[in-house]
């Protein structure tokens, strides 16, 4: 058996300690012991890794990512991309994924999503584990739709199946389902893409009805796979957490009525801040206090944030990224260090670690705990002091079901 001793502050996913250590099993893949140093025994002939100014943190989970394999942040360009392309630029993304610390993601709708999963699974190609929604789901000219296409021509290329109608969208899961997804995502409201964003006149609207909704997350948790919905605005917010879906996305436009129902119902909160602190037109935004279009982004990463933490949402890191280049993949910790602004670097290591592997249902993965898959990564300074510790620079190594990631 080989035998991996790793020592440093440890963060096990949700305590902290000063001084700890973590044994992993190379070939079982699972971590043997980890804890506080003088409580875990250290077996003899082991490899030792870390030491001080290192610290253990359980492999970081980004529970919204879309790996649409075009270079720009455009709604055309993601559908039009041919699959195979999409697939082959995703390759070198997950790979950077994955060695900047993040061992699990969740797939929020790209064309190759289910493919590139299950490359991953097999060993063909490097990167975290990922879980996909193959296709995502959406209303005829909703969010997801470019409707300067003709109708046929857009659902022939698009990354969603788009469905009117409960019966249609029951037959949406069961194709995702047979596409090889491990939960469903759906567009329940306008105000995903850039150019609606910056219209003078952004506007959410709902899509899909609460029957709607509710024929899918019937559909989905009948074969026991979770529902994702982007959500924006009260209306749509109040549909979603009505049809009883398990996780918000963005959640833009947050109010305290909303948040106690999400609280009551157990509903994750993934706010993806990263996607508007990166993007220059959002970025202005937020620092432009008298910017007209500012409003909505300006309001999220405040007062939605605020409110998140008031009522103790469980908050999930998701970056939104899409490999784009203003948004490639390996920077995804920009996600903690947006989350840390208003909640504190542990919390924002909660998010992205244990709390994160309850929301994508990984049962076992999000913590350093004895006979968990050993998604370990081990970092040059201290995460949990200064959260910019999880800069890719600072990156020492990264295991992934006990095996080291490494360049070759
Ligand atoms: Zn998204």
């Amino acid at each position: 058996m080989n035998l991996v001793i790793i020592k440093g502050g440890l963060f096990d996913g949700k305590d902290y300690f000063e001084k700890g250590a973590v044994v992993v099993d190379e070939d079982g893949g699972t971590i043997l012991e980890a804890g506080a140093e003088n409580e875990v025994d250290l077996p003899p002939n082991s490899r030792i890794l870390g030491g001080s100014g290192y610290t253990i943190i359980p492999g970081l989970i980004d529970a919204h990512v879309h790996f649409f394999g075009s270079r720009a942040f455009d709604l055309m360009s993601w559908v039009t991309v041919p699959e195979s392309l999409a697939v082959l630029r995703s390759v070198p993304q997950l790979t950077s994924l994955l060695k900047s610390g993040f061992t699990a993601a969740r797939d929020m709708g790209s064309k190759g999503g289910s493919f590139l999963s299950a490359a991953i699974r097999e060993g063909a190609i490097k990167g975290p584990t990922l879980l996909s929604c193959a296709r995502s789901l959406g209303q005829t000219g909703g969010d997801d739709d470019p409707t300067t296409l003709p109708l046929h021509i857009a659902q022939e290329l698009s990354y969603s199946y788009f469905g009117d109608g409960p019966w249609e969208l029951r037959k949406a899961v069961r194709k995702v389902v047979r596409d090889g997804a491990d939960f469903v995502k759906v567009y329940a409201a306008t105000g995903s893409t850039v150019g609606s964003v910056e219209s003078k006149d952004f506007r959410i609207r709902p899509q899909l009805t609460v029957e709607e909704l509710k024929a899918i997350v019937d559909e989905a948790h009948k074969v026991g796979i979770k529902v994702a919905a982007h959500a924006i605005g009260e209306e749509s917010m109040g549909n979603v957490i009505e049809a009883g879906v398990d996780s918000i996305e963005h959640g833009m436009a947050l109010t305290s009525e909303m948040a106690a129902q999400i609280k009551k119902k157990g509903i994750f909160y993934v706010p993806t801040l990263a996607i508007f602190v990166t993007n220059p037109t959002f970025a202005s935004m937020i620092d432009d206090p008298s910017a007209k279009d500012s409003v909505f982004v300006r309001r999220h990463v405040n007062s939605d944030m605020k409110i998140a933490k008031e009522y103790e949402l469980d908050v999930v890191s998701g970056t939104d990224f899409g490999g784009t280049d203003e948004q490639p993949h390996g920077k995804n910790y920009l996600e903690l260090v947006a989350i840390a602004k208003s909640m504190g670097n542990k919390e924002a290591l909660v998010s992205a670690t244990s709390r994160a592997a309850r929301c994508l249902g990984l049962t076992n993965a999000g913590q350093l705990k004895k006979g968990f898959d050993a998604d370990v990564v081990v970092v040059k300074g201290n995460p949990v002091r200064d959260i910019e510790a999880l800069a890719p620079a600072n990156i020492v190594t990264v295991f992934k079901k006990g095996k080291q990631f490494s360049d070759d």
